[in-house]
C-alpha cells in the first residue's frame, strides 16, 4: 500500500512554495495551521499512530495460528446500490491445516448470514462479534477437502468503523455516490482489503498468512465495467439489462489482496511482452474524461514490469496487471493482485505530468506483486517485508530510468520521512511485535527506514549477492507467507556470512546511529586520522556495526578504504600520498545515520568536482559557498550547469552569494535557464530569482514568454511573483488561466487570489470546489485558500458562502472532514473582526440591527461545527 500519510507529507513538501506564499502574504496574525505538516502530524497522532512505550508492553503480536488451510474461494455477488449493500454467495473450499476438525472459523464483519450449507446439508453456525463459526457435518482430516456455501449480505455502511491515518477507513466495501446525487462524481463501487477488511465483503480467514485461489461472478447493469483479480473468463449479458462477469485467479494469494471495482470506467489497453514472446494484458481503468491521459499517466508500466522481472530474476508471477483510479479512496494506492487501486491524485494531464508524475507509486504497487503478493509477510509485525521492498523499488526504478542522482535525491526524502516520523511518533523495532494497533505498522519505519536498510545491505554485499539473495528469498517462499528470518537466511546462504549482526541491529532493535566524524591530518607522515564517535543514546539504541567505505583524494587520485565502525569511539589512520585534497566519510552515500562531519571548506569545494554522488555535491554547494570566496563563487557558476536538476536548483538558490562579474555571469545564465532549462523545477527556481534581480521593465518583456511555458509550476511561479510587482497584470493573467483543466493550476490561482486583496472571486472558488478538476489534496488546498480569501471579504460574501460550508459539513470526507472545523473557526473569527469594525464605526445608526445580522451568521457557522 502506498501510505496516504506519506502521500500527504509528500504533497506538502512539493507544495511548500505555495503554502509559504499563503502564510507570508496574509495580513491576519492567526494563520490557519492547516498548511503546516506539524498540525497534520498531531492530527494523525490523535487517531492511532504509534507512541513508544516506556517499557516493553506485555503483548506479543504473533502470526495467526493456522487451523484451516483455505484452498479456493468462489463468490457470486450483486449489489443494492440504493442501500449500499451487497448480496453474496461464497463457496469456500478448505481443509484442516494439520489437526482434524469438525468446524471452520471465519472472519465475517457486520454481515447478515442467511444460511450455510455443505452440499445439500444445512449446517449449524454461530455468528457473533464478526466471527462465523461453522459446524461441519463431521470431523475432517488434513487429507480431506470440504466446500461450504454461505449465503450472506454485506452491509458496509451499517458497521462501526475505525481506521487510521494510513487507511482512513476500514469499511472494506465502498459505495461512492451510489444514488448519483453528486453529478460531478461518477458512481462507483470499490474495495479496500488491507489490513483486515476484506471480511466485510466475503467470509474468509482474514489474515496475511492465509492464501487462497479465487473466482468471482459479478452481476451488474450492462453499462458498468468491472475489475477483479485474475483473468476475465467470461462476460455474459442477461436479458434484463444486466451482465455477469466471471473473473478467476488460479494462483493463491492472501484475502486482503482480493479486489473489486465497478463503474462506468473506460478501459485503456496496453500490454507487456513476456520473455517467451506472449503478450500480457496491462489495462488502465479511468473515468471517461481521463481516457486521453491514461497512457501518459501509466504508460511506463510495461517497462517497469520488464525491468523488475529482469532485476529480480523472477518473472512477473501473475496473469495480468491492471490499474484503476477511484474516487474518495481511503489510502494512497493498493497492490491488490493484478488489480491495483489508485486515489484520484493519479489523474494528471500531460502538462501536469511535466511537473510531477506518479511513477514512484506505480513502481511501489507493482513491486508488491513480488513482495507482498507472491511472498507475503506472515504477520503485520513483519510488514516491512512487504513495504521496505516496495519502498526500495522506487529507488531501483529512479536509478534505472532517471539515473542515480534522481534515486539518491528521492532516497534523501525517504530518509527524512523516517526521521520525521520517528521524531513525531517515537522509535520502535523494525519488526515490531508489541504495537497497539496493526494500523500503526504503516509508518515511516516499515516503509522508509526499511527501504534505506535494504540499500545499506545492498551497498555492503554488492549488487550481485544482493539481488541473488532476494531472488532466492522469492523462489523459496513463493505463494507462501514469510517472516524476516527467511530473508536473513537467504542473504546468508548467498553471501556465506552470518548476518545476525546486521538483522539484530536493524530489524530487531530501534533507532539509528548518530555519528561524529572528525579528522587530523599529519602532513609529515602523511596520515589522515579519522575519528568516529557513536553518540546516540546507547541505553536505548545499539552500538552499531557499520562497515563503510571512506574515500580519500590525494595527489594521485581517489583511494577507497574499507573500514568497520563497531565501537563507541575509534580512529582509523589512513595513508595518503602527496597532498590531501578531500575526504568522503561514506563514499557510497548509503548510511542511514545522523552524521556530523568535520571538514575544511576547501575539502567541501573539492568534492564537487570529483564526480561524487548527488549528496556530496549538494553538501559541497551548501557548505563550500558559505563564505564568498572566489572558489565558492566559481562553484556556484559551475553548478548551474550540473547534469542533475536538483543541483542546478540549489545553485540558483545560492545566487545571492555571487558578486561583481560572477553575479553578472550568473544572472545571465539564470535568465537563460528560466526560459530554456529542460526541467520545470529549475525553470521555476530561475523565474523566482529573475523577478527579484532584474529591472521591472525587463521582467515585463519576458513575462509573456514565461506565461507560455508548458509547465504549470513555472506559470504559477511567474504569476505569484508578478502579483508583487504588478497585481493588476497578475490578476488579469490569472483570470485568463482560470479555465485550465489542471488541478495544480487552479490551486495556484486560488492561492494567489487568497493572498492578494481582491474581491469578486467567490464564484471562482465555488466553481473550483464544486467542479471535477481538483484532484486529491488540491481540493483541501483550495478550500483553505477560499477560507483565507473570505476572511478579507464583507458580510455578503461570507453569507453567500455559508451554504457551501453547510453542505460540506454534511458531505466532507477524509482529510477535508478533519480540517473543515479549523476553516469554519477561522471564518467565525473573521465575522468577529467585522463586528468589531461596526462598533468602531460610530456613524452607523442601526448598529444593533447590523450586529444581530452578523451574530446570526456567526451562530449558523458555529452550529456547523457543533452538529
Ligand atoms: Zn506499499
Amino acid at each position: 500500500m502506498f501510505n496516504k500519510f506519506n502521500l500527504l507529507m509528500k504533497n506538502i513538501f512539493l507544495g511548500a512554495f505555495i503554502l509559504f506564499l499563503v502564510s507570508c502574504a496574509t495580513t491576519k496574525e492567526d494563520i490557519i495551521t492547516i498548511d503546516s505538516s506539524p498540525s497534520i502530524v498531531e492530527e494523525a497522532n490523535t487517531d492511532s499512530l504509534l507512541s513508544v512505550p516506556q517499557k516493553k508492553r506485555d503483548v506479543y503480536r504473533e502470526a495467526e495460528t493456522i487451523l484451516t488451510d483455505l484452498i479456493h474461494t468462489k463468490l457470486e455477488v450483486n449489489f443494492d446500490w440504493s442501500k449500499s449493500r451487497m448480496n453474496g454467495v461464497a463457496f469456500i473450499t478448505a481443509k484442516p491445516h494439520f489437526y482434524s476438525s469438525n468446524e471452520i472459523v471465519l472472519d465475517a464483519k457486520g454481515m447478515i448470514i442467511n444460511h450455510v450449507k455443505l452440499g445439500k446439508k444445512t449446517l449449524q453456525f454461530l455468528y457473533k462479534n464478526d466471527i462465523l463459526k461453522v459446524f461441519l457435518d463431521r470431523e475432517y482430516s488434513r487429507e480431506e477437502k470440504f466446500t461450504i456455501k454461505i449465503d450472506y449480505i454485506s452491509c458496509p455502511e451499517e458497521r462501526e468503523t475505525s481506521g487510521s491515518a494510513a487507511i482512513t477507513s476500514d469499511k472494506g466495501l465502498y459505495f461512492i455516490n451510489p444514488k448519483g446525487e453528486d453529478e460531478n462524481k461518477m458512481p462507483q463501487i470499490w474495495t479496500q482489503g488491507e489490513t483486515e477488511s476484506s471480511s466485510v465483503w466475503f467470509p474468509t480467514i482474514d489474515s496475511p498468512n492465509a492464501k487462497t485461489s479465487q473466482e468471482i461472478f459479478i452481476t451488474v447493469k450492462d453499462k458498468y465495467k468491472t475489475l477483479s483479480n485474475g483473468r476475465l473468463v467470461s462476460s455474459v449479458t442477461l436479458e434484463d439489462g444486466y451482465r455477469v462477469d466471471h473473473w478467476k485467479q488460479d494462483l493463491p494469494h492472501a484475502p486482503y489482496l482480493f479486489m473489486m471495482g465497478i463503474g462506468e470506467f473506460k478501459v485503456v489497453n496496453d500490454f507487456y511482452v513476456r520473455p517467451d514472446g506472449s503478450k500480457m494484458e496491462v489495462n488502465y481503468y479511468v473515468e471517461p474524461e481521463w481516457e486521453p491521459y491514461a497512457k501518459d499517466i501509466f504508460g511506463e508500466t510495461p517497462n517497469m514490469i520488464k525491468f523488475f522481472s529482469e532485476k529480480l530474476g523472477v518473472e512477473y508471477p501473475w496473469d495480468k496487471y491492471n490499474q484503476i483510479v477511484v474516487r474518495d479512496y481511503v489510502s494512497g494506492a493498493m497492490e491488490n493482485t493484478g488489480a491495483v487501486v489508485f486515489g484520484d491524485f493519479a489523474y494528471k494531464n500531460k502538462r501536469e505530468l511535466l511537473d510531477e508524475n506518479s511513477q514512484s507509486i506505480i513502481a511501489h504497487e507493482l513491486f508488491h506483486h513480488w513482495f507482498g503478493d507472491l511472498v507475503t509477510a506472515e504477520s503485520w509485525s513483519n510488514l516491512t517485508l512487504n513495504e521496505s521492498f516496495a519502498n526500495y523499488s522506487q529507488y531501483l526504478w529512479d536509478e534505472y530510468r532517471y539515473g542515480i542522482d534522481e534515486a539518491d535525491y528521492n532516497a534523501e526524502i525517504e530518509a527524512d520521512g523516517y526521521y520525521q516520523s520517528a521524531e513525531a511518533q517515537g522509535h520502535h523495532d523494525l519488526v515490531w511485535f508489541d504495537y497497539d494497533d496493526k494500523d500503526q505498522m504503516f509508518d515511516g519505519h516499515s516503509y522508509n527506514k526499511g527501504g534505506r536498510i535494504l540499500h545499506m545491505l545492498r551497498s555492503y554485499l554488492g549488487d550481485e549477492a544482493f539481488f541473488l539473495a532476494i531472488q532466492k528469498y522469492l523462489k523459496q517462499n513463493s505463494f507462501k507467507a514469510a517472516e524476516f528470518h527467511q530473508l536473513r537466511l537467504a542473504f546468508e546462504e548467498v553471501s556465506g556470512e552470518d548476518l545476525n549482526w546486521f538483522f539484530n541491529q536493524w530489524y530487531l532493535a530501534s533507532g539509528h546511529p548518530s555519528l561524529n566524524f572528525s579528522q587530523y591530518n599529519d602532513t609529515i607522515s602523511k596520515v589522515l586520522s579519522i575519528s568516529v564517535e557513536q553518540n546516540h543514546d546507547i541505553t536505548k539504541y545499539p552500538i552499531f556495526k557499520l562497515p563503510i567505505q571512506i574515500a580519500i583524494f590525494d595527489s594521485e587520485g581517489k583511494h577507497i578504504n574499507k573500514v568497520v565502525i563497531d565501537e563507541l569511539t575509534e580512529t582509523f589512520d589512513l595513508k595518503y600520498n602527496g597532498e590531501l585534497k578531500g575526504v568522503l566519510y561514506d563514499d557510497q552515500n548509503m548510511l542511514l545515520a545522523d552524521i556530523k562531519k568535520e571538514k575544511s571548506v576547501n575539502q567541501y569545494i573539492y568534492q564537487y568536482y570529483q564526480g561524487s554522488h548527488y549528496n556530496a555535491r549538494k553538501e559541497s554547494i551548501l557548505k563550500g559557498t558559505r563564505k564568498k570566496t572566489p572558489q565558492g563563487q566559481q562553484l556556484i557558476i559551475d553548478a548551474l550547469e550540473d547534469s542533475f536538476w536538483k543541483i542546478r536548483v540549489l545553485a540558483i538558490e545560492k545566487f545571492s552569494k555571487l558578486e561583481g562579474e560572477k553575479r553578472v555571469e550568473g544572472l545571465q545564465k539564470i535568465k537563460d535557464m528560466a526560459l530554456k532549462d529542460v526541467n520545470s523545477s529549475v525553470r521555476a527556481a530561475a523565474v523566482g530569482v529573475i523577478f527579484k534581480s532584474l529591472e521591472d521593465s525587463e521582467i515585463t518583456i519576458i513575462y509573456n514568454n514565461i506565461l507560455n511555458d508548458s509547465s504549470y509550476l513555472v506559470v504559477s511561479t511567474a504569476l505569484r511573483n508578478m502579483a508583487k510587482i504588478d497585481p493588476l497584470l497578475a490578476m488579469e493573467s490569472a483570470k485568463f488561466l482560470e479555465k485550465e483543466k489542471s488541478s495544480k493550476m487552479i490551486l495556484g490561482i486560488a492561492q494567489i487570489y487568497s493572498a492578494n486583496a481582491v474581491s469578486d472571486k467567490l464564484e471562482f472558488f465555488l466553481d473550483a470546489l464544486n467542479g471535477s478538476t481538483l484532484q486529491g489534496f488540491d481540493k483541501l488546498g483550495v478550500l483553505n485558500s477560499m477560507t483565507m480569501y473570505l476572511s478579507r471579504q464583507d458580510f455578503e460574501s461570507l453569507d453567500k458562502a455559508y451554504s457551501f460550508y453547510s453542505n460540506l459539513s454534511t458531505n466532507a470526507k477524509g482529510y477535508t472532514k478533519i480540517f473543515l472545523p479549523q476553516n469554519i473557526k477561522f471564518l467565525v473569527r473573521s465575522i468577529d473582526d467585522l463586528i468589531d469594525d461596526i462598533f468602531g464605526n460610530t456613524d452607523l445608526e442601526n448598529t444593533n440591527e447590523e450586529v444581530n445580522k452578523y451574530n446570526d451568521l456567526k451562530k449558523r457557522y458555529l452550529d456547523l461545527i457543533s452538529s
